[in-house]
């Protein structure tokens, strides 16, 4: 059964908050809400802090959100307090047969030979197989193992609402790292679940994640959200938007005079919602919003943008 069966259908936006979002993740953000919006949906905002976060980021993002017109549901939803359920699902996972442990370092997967047929990039199989006495004494290095989901096919499909259907590598990923954090492409799939949201809209560098993440949810019972991989910001040497690229968050660009109603203007351009130089406001751009005229294509962002 679906844990958000009873829930509200939901759209949401999940940054890590490892530092300020910047434009690019603004306009992702954007377009979350727009989707989520359009089609009835509330809109949640989760907080990926199982990684590297930075004390303050979240209330900053939080802060630069609701300065461009983006509101959500009050609650707002944190990874690190959500620990007991990711475990939950592993063990579920463990006691159907459904993982392993696994002892390689980056270095021996990248090392090893490829399975044969099995495509490029995936997980080799090294540990899927091993007898008891090989796996105790790999216990007995002292390294701890990772667990990684064995899966039982190598490719599936996702719906997508800009790519279509998106076939893609399943492999042996893994659920739960080696230091004991549950893996990101778990919590996502448990947390989508347990919260409604039905509809999933990130970057398109996301996009090759999301048939591990479809499959491992139908194999908990849970149905696949709708997803809509956008396009990416990127600089002007055409590669992906960063904080090395200058003034490039609502901080910096408001030191050059930029304020977050222009950030949302030129964003709302860039998706051919707005004509040059008009101001917009997010609640007019729902009227104007229609998935099927987004641009498929990256924004390129220059400097020049904001003279
Ligand atoms: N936390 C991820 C990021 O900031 C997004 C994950 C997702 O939307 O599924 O890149």
């Amino acid at each position: 059964m679906d844990p958000g069966q009873s829930l509200p259908p939901a759209g949401r936006f999940a940054p890590s908050p490892s530092g300020e979002l910047h434009v690019g993740n603004l306009r992702t953000a954007v377009l979350a809400w727009l989707f989520a919006r359009t089609t009835g949906r509330s809109f949640l905002i989760r907080m990926e802090d199982l990684d590297r976060t930075v004390v303050g980021a979240d209330r900053q993002q939080l802060d630069d959100l609701a300065a461009i017109g983006l509101d959500w549901e009050p609650e707002v939803a944190y990874q690190t307090d959500r620990l007991t359920n990711y475990q939950t699902v592993i063990e579920h996972l463990r006691d159907d047969g459904r993982t392993f442990e696994c002892f390689c370092t980056r270095r021996e997967i990248l090392e090893a030979p490829s399975a044969p047929h099995a495509p490029q990039g995936a997980y080799p199989g090294t540990c899927r197989d091993l007898t008891d006495a090989e796996r105790a004494e790999r216990h007995a290095t002292g390294r701890p193992p990772a667990i990684r989901l064995r899966a039982e096919i190598a490719h599936f499909t996702v719906r997508d609402i800009l790519h279509g259907d998106h076939t893609g590598v399943v492999d042996d990923f893994v659920i739960q790292r080696n230091d004991g954090t549950p893996a990101y492409n778990l919590a996502v799939v448990v947390d989508d679940a347990a919260q409604g949201i039905d509809q999933v809209v990130r970057g398109d560098d996301l996009l090759s994640s999301a048939p591990r993440q479809a499959y491992l949810a139908s194999l908990l019972g849970y149905s696949p959200p709708t997803y809509a991989h956008v396009p990416m910001v990127l600089n002007a040497k055409h590669i992906r938007l960063s904080k090395r690229d200058g003034a490039v968050t609502l901080t910096d660009l408001s030191e050059h005079g930029v304020t977050a109603a222009r950030v949302l203007t030129h964003i709302a351009r860039s998706l051919r919602l707005a004509g040059p130089g008009e101001m917009v406001d997010l609640a007019g751009l729902t009227e104007r919003f229609r998935s099927d005229a987004l641009p498929r294509e990256p924004w390129i962002l220059t400097p020049d943008e904001w003279k």
